[in-house]
């Protein structure tokens, strides 16, 4: 069974790049009936933050990256990675190192000046190290001389390194703390991870956590690492980009899915489809359609997408989106009423909205209360003819049934009974139920509004 994870650093609030590895391992995972794990790589007790954390799981949260099992913490498996590194001390395939940090220096020196790699070797490789029975040390790897080391990577391909090139790494750290190193291939062992799915900022310590696999006979997993992310100039993504954290983007009101949808296509490809369900996503996902050259973020494609997704999605799902974007910017709550107006109207807002508060402004017609504010542009459509004509018109709505064929004969019968067309009457109408000169259809306003309301509004206008 596919056993997928994401390993966030708790330093910061969950960036896009980030967000997009976990979405890949979600897909992968979702899509074979695998499992998708959360592992918290807090072991940098000085850089680690709860708050980090949270946002992290709050970022995921939003995006609707559901996790399987308990939140795994690295820093409380401290304890068996430091087992693992005595394991290994054990049958002979790591040793105890007590060379100074002085000396190391001094090796490096040495190499520097007489031209030779810097890489350092131990004397205590090949020493007996009980006869320093209380000096401190560190746990060093025994890492292999020769021949080489090769990363069967699902996007990078095979990538080799000349074992000469890696040192004999730190396990245990003088205190007896394990490195981050060890850290993740304890974790993903015992996690039994079968896919790693992460940033190509990582494929070179790949190299050296394969050293900890074979000389612990462990399987190594399938590794995919994938391109960064870069801005639409094609350098790296930077806050310049609008590389904001994930929930940046709540915050300005995309949806979910829409973001989601994006991720995906950032940097993976399924043919020419670009708008596609979590169900189709799920379906298509490979490690073989993730490009090998970094993707490129472009606000006006993830609009493009975003838009789509409003423009399908279901309307109680969408009110509910809504609510909690209005709760992540920190913007007022609607209240009951308006909730219920909102979801009744969203069949006719749906169509051209690409982010979330454009839904709720042009919602405005049903958010709104009277007396209805009308605004200046609007009061321009509000002349004494105007009232005049309202005053004549809202007879003709009393008394009639209330859907959309009886108010098109109505208003139009009235217009031509005026000598003139529906179009004059439109911005009165607008301004008088909406308070701007910019809605939608009148129609779909009276509509959504209902009878007592549109009244209520017309009377006031004509006033
Ligand atoms: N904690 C690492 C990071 O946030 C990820 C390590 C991994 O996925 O193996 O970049």
């Amino acid at each position: 069974p596919v056993v997928t994870r994401f390993a966030p650093s708790p330093t910061g609030y969950l960036h896009i790049g980030g967000a997009r590895t976990a979405l890949f391992n979600w897909l992968y995972a979702r899509g074979r009936g695998g499992k998708f794990l959360l592992r918290i790589e807090d072991t940098d007790r000085a850089r680690s933050t709860p708050d980090a954390t949270s946002a992290i799981l709050q970022g995921m949260k939003w995006l609707g990256l559901d996790h399987d099992g308990e939140i795994v913490s690295q820093f409380e498996n401290a304890p068996r990675h430091a087992a693992v590194a005595h394991e290994l001390l054990a049958n002979g395939k790591a040793y105890k190192c007590f060379a100074t940090q002085e000396e190391i220096t001094a090796f490096r020196d040495a190499a520097k000046s007489e031209g030779r790699s810097t890489l350092y070797r131990s004397p205590w490789r090949d020493a007996e190290s009980a006869s320093h029975p209380d000096a401190p040390y560190v746990v060093r790897i025994k890492a292999p001389l020769e021949g080489e080391t090769k990363i069967r990577d699902q996007v990078q391909g095979d990538v080799t390194i000349r074992n000469d090139q890696l040192d004999d790494m730190v396990l245990l750290r003088s205190d007896g703390t394990p490195v981050y190193m060890l850290a993740v291939v304890v974790d993903d062992h015992d996690m039994a991870v079968t896919h790693v799915v992460r940033g190509d900022d990582h494929l070179n310590n790949a190299a050296r956590q394969m050293m900890i696999y074979d000389a612990m006979g462990w399987d190594v997993p399938v590794w995919a690492h994938i391109p960064l992310i870069h801005g639409a100039d094609g350098k790296k993504l930077s806050k310049r980009h609008g590389a904001l954290g994930a929930q940046e983007y709540q915050v300005m009101g995309y949806p979910a899915a829409g973001m989601r949808n994006y991720l995906a296509r950032l940097g993976w490809s399924h043919g020419d489809d670009e708008f596609f369900s979590d169900a189709q996503a799920q379906d298509w996902f490979d490690l073989d359609g993730i490009r090998r050259s970094p993707a490129q973020f472009d606000l006006k494609k993830l609009e493009n997408i975003c838009g789509q997704h409003i423009a399908v999605a279901d309307d109680a799902a969408l009110r509910q989106e809504c609510e909690s974007y209005l709760d992540a910017a920190g913007l007022p709550a609607l209240t009951k009423d308006q909730a219920e107006g909102f979801q009744r109207a969203l069949y006719c807002l749906k169509e051209r909205a690409k982010t979330l508060p454009e839904l709720l402004e042009k919602a405005h017609f049903v958010l709104t209360s009277r007396p209805i504010y009308v605004d200046e542009k609007a009061t321009k459509n509000l002349d004494e003819d105007a009232r005049n004509m309202l005053a004549e018109l809202t007879p003709h709505l009393q008394n009639v049934s209330w859907d959309k064929e009886t108010l098109e004969t109505v208003l139009n019968g009235f217009a031509e009974a005026q000598g003139t067309k529906f179009g004059k009457l439109a911005g009165p109408l607008r301004a008088a139920l909406a308070g701007r000169a910019v809605t939608p259809s009148v129609f779909d306003m009276m509509l959504v509004l209902g009878q007592d309301e549109t009244l209520a509004r017309l009377k006031d206008a004509a006033a």
